[in-house]
């Protein structure tokens, strides 16, 4: 049915979503945006090189 099709498709789109939020630095600044900035590609990194913890 094409409805169901259409939420698979919806579904699909927000696992996408989030994976590539996944992959994005979790600091959030005083504003509350998150940094757009790529993690590092180390194993288990969870900021980008300007963020990462010491
Ligand atoms: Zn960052």
């Amino acid at each position: 049915m094409a409805c169901e099709e259409r939420m698979r498709l919806v579904a699909r789109k927000a696992e996408e979503k989030e994976r590539k939020k996944e992959k994005r630095c979790q600091h959030v600044d005083s504003s509350g945006h998150q940094c757009t900035n790529k993690k590092m590609q180390k194993k288990g990194a969870a900021y980008c090189y300007k963020h990462r913890p010491r």
